[in-house]
């Protein structure tokens, strides 16, 4: 299971209300800081969500509503004297801002931390849990998605059959990844009377700023969680088209292509007030659709 909670949800500038973007992924003992707006470390310590525990951060783009918040968190780990180590993923350039303003202040940070630039396509993460991956979305300066995909478990084998059936405990891999098993006399155990499903891996794609790109379907498809941003209502498609955002249909479009289980829509235009009308237009399309309201965690 992922757990999403919502810190920001607001474009471009805070408001009264909300911030810029910010998104915390949550699952086993992990958490993952997904972009990190003006005002993520309050949102952290509003929520509950243990600054200590982050330990990487994804960085869609330099647009400031996705990062000026970077510099205080890693600040702040330093100050509680943190020892392991923290990676940020995120665009090259990056670490020359963030060295410098480590550099002029003169701050020695008492943990590793290590830039890890996003170059291509592809995986970036990788251990026996999970799978992350960076796939390229088209804005005004270069920007990234990141694909996060739990690893298939292995079916979960019922001891008491097993033994029932005498199989050695030689096979009992082979059995966790589906096989049948055969006996001397020939006697075929079928899997399912030794094993039970594993429980389904979930997946979560993040699709930071983006003007709507039908192309982003096939880097998404068939995921369990979609976030597709959301700036604008639907009647302002050529203002957004002009700005490299997207409209609620246009995300909510993307999800039916792609064919998620539910999207979640925000980065919301600072113009708006009520959200209402976003699920409305939303909805119309892709019926599981839900506001990325800060402060709400969303399971899947
Ligand atoms: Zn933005
Ligand atoms: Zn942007």
């Amino acid at each position: 299971m992922f757990a999403i909670t919502i810190l920001g949800n607001n474009s471009a500038t805070p408001t009264e209300l909300r911030n810029p973007t910010a998104q915390v992924l949550q699952w086993q003992d992990e958490s993952y800081l997904i972009d990190c707006g003006e005002g993520t470390q309050k949102q952290m310590v509003l929520y509950k969500i243990k600054r200590s525990k982050i330990s990487r951060v994804f960085i869609s783009h330099l647009h400031g509503d996705h990062y000026f918040g970077l510099i205080g968190l890693i600040t702040s780990l330093g100050l509680q004297g943190r020892i392991q180590p923290l990676y940020i993923h995120a665009p090259a350039a990056l670490e020359a801002i963030i060295q410098l303003q480590l550099e002029v202040a003169n701050v020695q940070l008492p943990y590793p931390l290590h830039f890890c630039p996003l170059q291509h396509e592809g995986p970036i993460v990788e251990d026996n849990k999970i799978m992350v991956s960076a796939f390229k979305v088209r804005h005004r300066i270069e920007c990234w998605g990141f694909l996060f995909r739990q690893k298939k478990h292995p079916r979960k084998i019922l001891p008491e059959a097993a033994r029932l059936h005498h199989i050695p405990a030689a096979f009992y891999e082979k059995l966790q990844q589906g096989l049948d098993y055969t006996a001397k006399d020939g006697v075929v155990v079928a899997n399912a009377a030794v094993t039970t499903e594993a429980p389904v891996a979930k997946s979560y794609a993040y699709c930071a700023d983006t003007i709507f790109d039908e192309s982003l379907a096939q880097k998404v498809k068939g995921v369990s969680l979609l976030y597709h941003e959301a700036t604008y209502l639907h009647d302002l498609a050529d203002k957004a088209a002009s700005r490299y955002h997207s409209t609620t249909v246009q995300a909510a479009t993307i999800a039916r292509l792609a064919g998620v289980d539910r999207l979640i829509i925000g980065h919301f235009s600072a113009k708006y007030d009520e959200l209402d009308a976003f699920l409305e237009e939303a909805m119309a399309v892709f019926k599981p659709t839900e506001l990325a309201l800060e402060g709400v965690c969303y399971l899947t």
